[in-house]
């Protein structure tokens, strides 16, 4: 069975094109088939994966009007797994996609013919609750939300929380919120525990651990054109691994997520 987990949160710059990479690195590190799908106009995470989101003739853009079939746009990545890219079209698409019945289901529809060849596909959703995210929502089984940890930070998680709450009443019934992940974490301080707390406390979920500590790595990986599992050994690194064996403990054998505050 293949899973689909979404990585979402409106708010821009709390990691989570950097989780899918990371992610997917660690899955494939683990013999999972992964395929990521890059549903951002900006094209982070294709260009993070080395590949120039200007120079693509095609991308999930013509997926979701229905010029091309999902697999023809596949592209490799240097780490072992797939990725759906994106380019600037992408902003057009939203416009287009809003005019059509149906519209949440354009992704989980495309994507439906390729999910015997993977194992986990990880969507990085773009910094909005528009129409893309709605498609990643709907054709995801999973969904998990990175937080980065400061105050305020939270701020939007409850209408994030609304949106998935609407989706699994309106077009996904069976999708699971994993819960928050923390990212940008700082752990020589208090303040990002006391953030998690408060977080925890808040709302009606979950804090998964480990949380992924800040480290320069990131920015270096990004640059570089892979993700931060293949340089070096470090901390950041770590975590994602750590992540990726918990959720697929989660998924193959029901194991309970590890929390932040458990
Ligand atoms: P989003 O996709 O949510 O907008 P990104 O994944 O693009 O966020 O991350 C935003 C910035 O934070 C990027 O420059 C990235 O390199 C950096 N970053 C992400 N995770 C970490 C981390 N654990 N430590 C340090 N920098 C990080
Ligand atoms: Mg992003």
């Amino acid at each position: 069975m293949t899973t689909v987990l979404a990585v979402a949160n409106q708010k821009g710059g709390v990691a989570k094109t950097t989780t899918v990479a990371s992610l997917a690195a660690a899955l494939a590190g683990l013999g999972q088939r992964v395929l990521v799908v890059d549903l951002d106009p900006q094209g982070c995470l294709t260009f993070s994966l080395g590949h120039n989101p200007d120079r693509l003739e095609r991308s999930v853009h013509d997926v979701l009007v229905g010029a091309a079939e999902a697999k023809e746009v596949l592209l490799d990545t240097d780490e072992g797994f797939t990725l759906l890219p994106a380019t600037i079209d992408l902003a057009g698409a939203e416009a287009l996609l809003l005019m059509r019945p149906g519209r949440e289901f354009t992704l989980r529809r495309a994507l439906a013919p390729l999910l015997d060849s993977f194992d986990v596909v990880v969507i990085d959703c773009p910094p909005s609750l528009g129409v893309l995210t709605l498609n990643g929502l709907t054709a995801a089984q999973s969904v998990l939300v990175p937080l980065q940890c400061e105050t305020l930070a939270h701020r939007g998680v409850g209408q994030l929380l609304r949106t998935v709450a609407e989706v699994k009443q309106i077009t996904n019934p069976d999708l699971e919120l994993l819960g928050a992940l923390p990212t940008l974490y700082d752990a020589r301080t208090t303040h990002s525990r006391d953030v998690l707390a408060d977080v925890a406390d808040r709302y009606d979920m979950p804090v998964l651990a480990p949380p992924i500590p800040r480290t320069v790595r990131f920015a270096e990986a990004s640059a570089s054109g892979a993700s931060v599992l293949a340089g070096r050994k470090n901390k950041g690194a770590e975590a994602y691994r750590e992540l990726a064996e918990n959720l697929l403990a989660h998924w193959r054998d029901g194991k309970k997520l590890v929390t932040f505050t458990s």
